[in-house]
C-alpha cells in the first residue's frame, strides 16, 4: 500500500515521522524540518521566511497513523551482509496493517526474523544464522551448533554436532592407541594410563640408572640391555663398591700406638749365606735383613729395613722408631739406631726405612761378643706411630 504524496517529506521523499508544520503551510518530518530550519531560517519549499516556530501537525499524524501498510517482514527478503540466512521458502508476512498498529504486529509477526544464537559446547562461539522465527524450529533442527549425545558407549555428554571431534580429543570413552613407540594396544582414553604403567613398550630407565648406567628405553629394551651389558654392570658396581670402600677407609682414622716387635731369627749363622731374610712382623709392617750387605758396596755389614707390607695404601707415620740388635750378654752393647724424629709417608714403593750398613758380619758372628745365642739372632722393632692417618689415593669422582 503506497502512501499518498502529500503524507511523503518533501526533504527525505519517505513517509513523514512526527509531522511538523511551518506557518506557511508546509510540512515535514520533525527532523528533516529542524535541520532545515538550522541551516537558514526559510521554509525549505516555498523560500518563506520563516519566524515563528513549527508546530505538531495533528491531523496529518492521524491520517499517517490510519493508513495501512504491509508487515515490514514481507515477501521482500531483508539485505543481511554479514549474516548467514537460513529460509526455506517463506513468501513473507502479507498482513496489511494500520501504521498506528504495525510495532504490536511486528513485534510477534510469526515471519520477523531471529538469529539462532545457540552456543558451542566445546568453545565459546555462537551460531549466527538469521532465520523467519515460524522456520527456527526447521533450522535448530539442522543446526550445527545442536546438542547430540556424544556416540562412544559410556559417555553421557551432550555435545555440539559441529565439536565432536574436538570432544573425541578429551573424551575418555574414546578408543585410542597407547602413545608409547612400538606399542599397537587399543583402549579407551580412561584406561591408557594404567596401560601405560604396564605397557611393555614404555620408556624406563636401566636397573643400574643409580650405578651410572645411563640406557633407558622399552622394558624389552632394557631387558635385552640386562643381557648384554652385564660386564659394564659389573664395573659400575665394581667402581662403586670400590669407592664406598676407599671412603670408608679414607674416614677411618686410625690412632694406633707405639709398637713394639720382638723378632727371633733361628739358625742365623745358616742363613748368613742367603742373600735376604724376609720377616713379617705385622700385618702392617716387614723386616728385611741383608745378612751380607743389601748390596756390593755395604758387604761385610748386616742390613736392616723396615717396609710396609700394605702395598694399597700409603701410611703417614710420625716420630721415629728404632731396631736394635740384642745383645744377649750386655745390653748396653746392644746395637740400636734411631731414625730422625720426622714423618713421612709409607708406602710399598718406598724402598723400606733402614741402614744399609747396620753392623759388621763379623761382630754379629762372633761368640765372643754376645748377638748370638744358640744361633739365634734376636731383632727389635720399636714403630712410633703416635698418631697415623692413612692416606688414601683414590681418583673416584665425589659423592
Ligand atoms: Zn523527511
Ligand atoms: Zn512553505
Ligand atoms: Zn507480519
Ligand atoms: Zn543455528
Ligand atoms: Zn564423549
Ligand atoms: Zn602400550
Ligand atoms: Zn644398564
Amino acid at each position: 500500500v503506497d502512501p499518498p504524496h502529500y503524507l511523503r517529506c518533501v526533504i527525505c521523499t519517505d513517509v513523514m515521522r512526527k509531522p511538523m508544520s511551518l506557518p506557511c503551510g508546509h510540512s515535514f518530518c520533525a527532523t528533516c524540518c529542524q535541520q532545515s530550519l538550522d541551516r537558514k531560517a526559510e521554509c525549505p519549499c516555498c523560500r518563506k521566511e520563516v519566524t515563528h516556530a513549527p508546530h505538531p501537525n495533528i491531523s496529518l499524524c492521524q491520517a499517517m497513523d490510519e493508513q495501512l501498510v504491509h508487515c515490514s517482514f514481507g515477501p521482500r527478503r531483508k539485505d543481511f551482509t554479514a549474516a548467514p540466512v537460513f529460509e526455506i521458502a517463506s513468501q513473507g508476512c502479507t498482513a496489511v496493517v494500520k501504521r498506528a498498529d504495525l510495532p504490536s504486529h511486528e513485534k510477534d509477526c510469526p515471519f520477523r526474523w531471529v538469529v539462532c544464537g545457540l552456543m558451542d559446547t566445546q568453545t565459546d562461539e555462537k551460531c549466527r544464522v538469521v532465520c523467519r522465527q515460524n522456520e527456527l524450529a526447521e533450522h535448530l533442527r539442522q543446526c550445527d551448533f545442536a546438542l547430540a549425545p556424544c556416540p562412544n558407549e559410556g559417555c553421557d555428554e551432550q555435545v555440539s554436532i559441529r565439536s565432536i571431534d574436538k570432544h573425541k580429543e578429551q573424551c575418555l570413552f574414546e578408543t585410542v592407541q597407547c602413545p608409547n613407540p612400538g606399542c599397537s594396544e587399543f583402549l579407551l582414553r580412561t584406561n591408557v594410563r594404567a596401560h601405560q604403567e604396564q605397557c611393555p613398550f614404555r620408556v624406563v630407565n636401566c636397573p643400574f640408572h643409580k650405578y651410572g648406567c645411563t640406557a633407558q628405553g622399552s622394558v624389552t629394551f632394557i631387558e635385552d640391555h640386562l643381557n648384554t651389558a652385564t660386564n659394564d654392570h659389573l664395573m659400575l658396581l665394581f667402581s662403586m663398591l670400590e669407592y664406598q670402600q676407599q671412603r670408608h677407609l679414607q674416614e677411618k682414622r686410625i690412632s694406633c700406638p707405639k709398637k713394639r716387635f720382638k723378632c727371633i731369627i733361628n739358625n742365623f749363622v745358616r742363613l748368613v749365606k742367603k742373600q735376604v731374610i724376609d720377616v713379617d712382623l705385622d700385618y702392617s709392617w716387614k723386616l728385611k735383613i741383608w745378612p751380607n750387605g743389601e748390596d756390593k758396596r755395604h758387604k761385610g755389614y748386616v742390613s736392616i729395613r723396615l717396609f710396609s707390607r700394605e702395598a694399597s695404601r700409603t701410611f703417614k707415620v710420625e716420630g721415629p722408631y728404632t731396631l736394635r740388635i740384642v745383645n744377649h750378654m750386655d745390653s748396653q752393647r746392644s746395637i740400636v739406631k734411631m731414625t730422625e724424629a720426622t714423618s713421612r709417608e709409607w708406602a710399598d714403593s718406598v724402598r723400606g726405612w733402614g741402614f744399609p750398613a747396620f753392623a759388621k758380619v763379623e761382630d754379629v758372628l762372633n761368640p765372643e761378643i754376645g748377638f748370638l745365642k744358640d744361633d739365634k739372632l734376636v731383632v727389635e722393632v720399636e714403630v712410633l706411630v703416635s698418631s697415623a692417618l692413612e692416606i688414601v689415593e683414590y681418583h673416584g669422582e665425589a659423592d
